[in-house]
């Protein structure tokens, strides 16, 4: 077990409040009125709704902002999972004095119950034993639901992943159907995109200064206001309206293009009209280098609520020993969310930060030994800065037609920091288990060197995504040369270094724009190499992205037409010719 204080609901006294309304940093952050009785919390300020289960790690989202607010000297209450057929379970804790926030947890809540051919899934790694059925479908509409009944007229902020990949017209790939900003249909005050931090903290100071919930000054905000209301002189952004989108799938492509350039300059306003409205947008601010450490240091049990008694949530089996080094990835792959939630510009954790968690890892009384991950979106781009202007800049990608000259990460200084966490005392090996850049990794062999040698546990996660260059252009990925290149020197340095080691290649099938040849040519390369490969999903087209609107619309970024297998028959038949003899067993 973790090192538990005598009493698990007792409160962290180091925490400093920095000068605010002073609230202890509790253990846990509370679940029931019990809770809030032992912690002497007379209210809540700020109630958090979760379609997770509540696990106290920095990777999910819900402890991850619970704690923050706590830090500023808020106080804080979690209801995971509730029951949604009456509002009971939201109750227990009192009705908040500010607000309170949403979210469908780590996953859209359609993708999490629905495989790529739309049949219900039967896990679910965020919950206790895994089993589904523990959260709605549409999680964010049916809980603002249940908020509102149990407390009317209380502010509502909406966040997390469904949230933020909604938060315009987007196309519902489960209904097939354009759907309007989900903050109209979940009738919320405001939706905050990316990560949260900054906003929820912003909005929740407003509601204590008696000021109104949403406004200009709430950085990474989706609300309906006046664009009158903007800073003078501010640059807006006019995106295509849900009525423009509607009359005009091209239009899907025209406000998802300007949506990813709205996140990476982060500098200006966009407003989005619908039915009359005006949907107004505040240009993100990531937490900098200093702050990301800041709340990284809080003090996570990283284990389950004790509310779950010792039950099982796989998801915080898989990632309780892993270090989150860095926010954001540079790629813009077209078919990724990251691009219109976290974006492209790298914000990383200092190193002296990842150490001082590592060491906490270390003393942690369930830790045998290995730290599971040290990486992020993308582990190979920690430290990663553009030395140009990202506001000015146009592109898609930062590594997409080639490595953008101005994109600069310094592969051996990352080398250099896993080194020292694995020096760390107490901790024998550590692992690289998110995905690396295999072009931007062939900029130094001795980063793959080192990697083969020391940090890669038997396996390595590369997502080429596909072989044939027509497709891997429209997904904004590196040509196949490239991934043969890094074969051959993985292959080559496995051997010097005297172990057998394996890349374990993601695949897509189906994507926007690939026909049967394109799988077959895929097929017929991973027969050239010997692979049956295990990780092959069907396209789908996530809400937000370049290639939903690219599947909706059936054209390419620059509008040119391209063939889309829509129906799931379709669909299943492209899938089938990457499974080979397997057929009638879709994946993922
Ligand atoms: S200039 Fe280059 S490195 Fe900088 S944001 Fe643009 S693509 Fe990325």
């Amino acid at each position: 077990m973790p090192s538990l204080p005598k009493n698990p609901l007792a409160p962290d006294r180091s925490v400093a409040s920095h000068g605010r309304p002073a609230v202890d940093m509790p253990h846990v952050l509370p679940m029931s009125r019990r809770e809030m009785d032992r912690l002497g919390w007379q209210e809540l300020d700020v109630l958090l709704v979760s379609g997770d289960a509540y696990v106290d790690h920095p990777s999910f989202g819900t402890a991850l902002l619970g704690r923050w607010l706590v830090l500023h000297g808020y106080r804080v209450g979690i209801v995971a999972q509730p029951r949604w057929a009456s509002p009971q379970d939201l109750l227990a804790m009192g009705r908040p004095r500010l607000m309170a926030g949403v979210t469908a947890g780590a996953l859209d809540s359609m993708l999490a119950h629905y495989t790529a051919f739309r049949k219900k899934r039967h896990d679910d790694a965020y919950t206790p034993g895994g089993r589904a059925g523990a959260r709605p479908n549409r999680a964010c509409l049916v809980y603002a639901g249940i908020v509102k009944q149990a407390f009317p007229r209380l502010p509502i902020v909406l966040g997390g992943i469904e949230a933020s990949l909604r938060r315009i017209t987007h196309y519902d790939f489960w209904t097939d159907k354009l759907r309007r900003s989900i903050l109209l249909d979940a009738k919320a005050d405001m939706l905050l995109y990316g990560m949260a931090e900054r906003g929820i903290l912003a909005a929740a100071q407003r509601l204590r200064d008696g000021l109104a919930l949403a406004g200009p000054s709430v950085p990474g905000a989706a609300y309906i206001g006046s664009p009158d209301d903007l800073p003078p002189g501010a640059e807006v952004i006019e995106l295509p309206s849900h009525e423009d989108i509607l009359a005009d799938p091209r239009k899907l492509m025209a406000a998802t293009l300007a949506m990813e350039q709205h996140v990476h300059h982060a500098t200006a306003y966009a407003v989005h009209r619908v039915e009359g409205r005006s949907l107004i947008l505040t240009p993100p601010r990531p937490l900098a280098t200093r702050e990301l450490d800041q709340l990284y240091a809080l003090r996570f049990t990283r284990e389950p609520h004790p509310f779950y008694e010792g039950r099982k949530i796989p998801a915080a089996d898989m990632i309780r020993f892993s270090i989150n080094s860095h926010r954001g990835c540079g790629g813009g792959c077209s078919f990724c969310t990251l691009a219109v939630h976290q974006g492209r510009r790298i914000r990383s954790r200092s190193p002296a930060s990842i150490l001082k968690e590592a060491e906490s890892l270390a003393r942690n009384r369930r830790f045998t030994g290995s730290i599971s991950d040290v990486g992020g979106p993308t582990a190979n781009m920690w430290g990663g800065v553009c030395s140009d202007d990202p506001a000015r800049c146009r592109r898609a990608s930062c590594l997409f037609p080639g490595i953008c000259p101005h994109f600069v990460v310094d592969p051996m200084r990352l080398i250099g920091l896993l080194h020292k966490v694995r020096a760390v005392k107490g901790i024998k090996h550590v692992r690289v288990a998110s995905g690396i850049r295999h072009d931007l990794a062939l900029k130094d062999v001795r980063y793959i060197r080192a990697l083969v040698r020391d940090f890669v546990g038997g396996q390595l996660k590369l997502a080429p995504e596909h072989v044939a260059d027509q497709v891997l252009r429209l997904m904004r990925k590196p040509g196949s040369k490239v991934f043969e290149r890094f074969l051959d020197l993985f292959e080559k340095e496995c051997a010097a270094a005297g172990k057998q080691q394996f890349v374990v290649p993601y695949l897509i099938s189906a994507f926007p724009g690939c026909t049967p040849q394109h799988m077959q040519q895929l097929a017929q390369w991973l027969a050239r190499r010997g692979w049956r490969p295990e990780q092959v999903q069907c396209f789908m087209p996530l809400p937000g992205t370049t290639a939903a609107a690219m599947y909706y619309a059936g054209i390419d970024p620059a509008g040119k037409p391209i063939p889309v297998a829509r129906t799931d028959a379709d669909r299943l038949k492209m899938h089938h010719i990457l499974l080979g003899d397997r057929p009638g067993r879709p994946r993922r």
